[in-house]
């Protein structure tokens, strides 16, 4: 095993990797930016290197700065944790070529399933259902028009490069079409520097549900079930559950088959999660890859007792994985809230700032996993997330209400968050009917 791990991120994430180091007696070195002097991940881990200063440009992103840090503090792996450097295939490839081991998938596998065009055509070939679309990228407005007319409209412009819902556009008509393809385009090509783009057709009202995935060095791919992410607001997540309230025993099966499938066929080894979108009559349809762990990983942990991280690092240093899909079940419910520190009042926004006090709920199956605390300021230089807080309990009902018991308790001062907000989506007769897709909250909740 590793004596030492650099971790190559900030914030909860980072604590969470260097608490997974601590109980397996592997060392963690900690990198910071000048703003995040006094983070608790900076004091928890056993080293700790100053990359740059506070904007991320100049420090979470200097793939420089951190493979200097790697050499200098011994690590023998870095682990990328999500945001950041995560998804960044050159990132991998260098710290491959330094001799470190990346904990994540290899280069070339990232590389493939990030890039969703041809992440679509992995799918087709392992025979997991796409949404109807396309073949390949546009070449031109009469290649769009001419498989819009054939799959129907509404259609989706999709981004190849795409990530954060930029470079989507949703096109009604043809007229709409052509000139949703060309600010696809333009957003895409300023966004990513790649202006490739591909059509799906657009689902009505679906749910989002994603499925994640764990595969080792020796041809291990064992699924741990799904996570259904569908309150949404802006494409961004803001609630997650396991398992999904409304997904039949057959369809459940068959998504997380599917999802193992496809990370067989890319060879893809490590964590990761394979999205879905479901429809109106449980039909589902592949829509991307994350080739890192996730925010949102703590309510697989809950419902299967496998910590994911810990999973991630034996994986990387070539350890066989101890279970068989065989050995995993789903057990209970278990449901998280992204607390962010963004005012509900003021159209969600950024609210960073001193921590005055703060007061953080417990009680048996109560989990939090955040790096702040009462004198901490937010800086406004990264995501606004402050902190997860995750419950487990035996059925969903009694997660919701443990849920609304923890956010009623929690108490922050000094800024605002997004923890109000969350009660009232919990409280609402459509969340507890796990009746919502992903337009649910800005349709339904918060336009009314
Ligand atoms: P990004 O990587 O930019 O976040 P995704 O491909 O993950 O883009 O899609 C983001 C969200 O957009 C999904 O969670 C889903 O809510 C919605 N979406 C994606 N594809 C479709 C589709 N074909 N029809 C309807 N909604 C979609």
């Amino acid at each position: 095993m590793y004596n030492r791990i650099l971790i190559a991120n900030r914030g909860e994430i980072a604590l969470r990797i260097i608490r997974a180091c601590k109980e397996m007696g592997i060392e963690s070195v900690a990198v910071f930016s000048e703003a995040d002097r006094e983070s608790a991940h900076v004091r928890l881990a056993d080293q700790a290197i100053c990359i740059g200063p506070a904007k991320s440009v100049d420090s979470y992103l200097r793939i420089d700065q951190i493979i200097s840090a790697a050499e200098i503090s011994g690590a023998e792996a870095i682990h990328p944790g999500y945001g950041f450097l995560a998804e960044n295939a050159h990132f991998n490839e260098v710290v491959r070529n330094s001799q470190f081991d990346f904990i994540g998938p290899t280069p070339e596998a990232m590389e493939q399933l990030g890039d969703k065009n041809s992440a679509r055509a992995v799918a087709l070939a392992a025979n997991v259902p796409v949404v109807p679309g396309s073949d390949g990228l546009l070449v031109d407005e009469d290649h769009a028009v001419h498989t819009a007319r054939e799959i129907g409209y509404p259609v989706l412009i999709k981004a190849t490069a795409g990530g954060g819902g930029k470079g989507m556009r949703v096109a009604l008509n043809e007229q709409n079409l052509r000139t949703a393809l060309q600010q696809a385009q333009a957003e895409a090509k300023a966004a990513f520097g790649n202006a490739g783009v591909y059509l799906e057709k657009f689902v009505d009202r679906p749910r989002h549900v994603e499925v994640q995935i764990i595969a080792d060095h020796h041809g291990n791919v064992c699924h741990l079930y799904e996570r259904d992410c569908s309150v949404q607001r802006r494409h961004q997540k803001l609630i997650e559950e396991s398992p999904s309230p409304l997904l039949s025993e057959r369809t459940r099966t068959a998504i997380c088959e599917a999802a193992a499938r496809l990370v067989a066929a890319a060879k893809y080894q490590n964590a990761g999660t394979v999205e879905f979108i479901v429809d109106q009559h449980d039909n589902f349809y592949f829509i991307e890859v994350n080739a890192r762990i996730q925010v949102e990983h703590p309510v697989t942990e809950m419902v299967t007792g496998i910590d994911l991280i810990q999973s991630q690092i034996r994986v990387a240093n070539g350890q066989p994985l101890p279970f068989r899909q065989e050995d995993i079940q789903l057990q209970g419910a278990a449901i998280e809230c992204r607390i962010n520190a963004e005012n509900p009042q003021k159209n969600f926004q950024p609210c960073p700032g001193l921590i005055q006090s703060l007061f953080v709920p417990g009680g048996l199956g109560v989990r939090f996993d955040s790096h702040v605390q009462a004198g901490y300021s937010v800086p406004p230089y990264y995501d606004s997330m402050i902190g997860k807080l995750i419950v487990y309990k035996p059925t969903r009902q009694e997660a919701i209400a443990c849920m609304i018991r923890a956010l009623s308790e929690i108490d922050i001062t000094g800024i605002a968050t997004t923890a109000s907000f969350q009660i009232d989506i919990l409280r609402h007769p459509d969340f507890l009917s796990g009746n919502v897709d992903t337009k649910w909250v800005e349709r339904d909740l918060l336009a009314s």
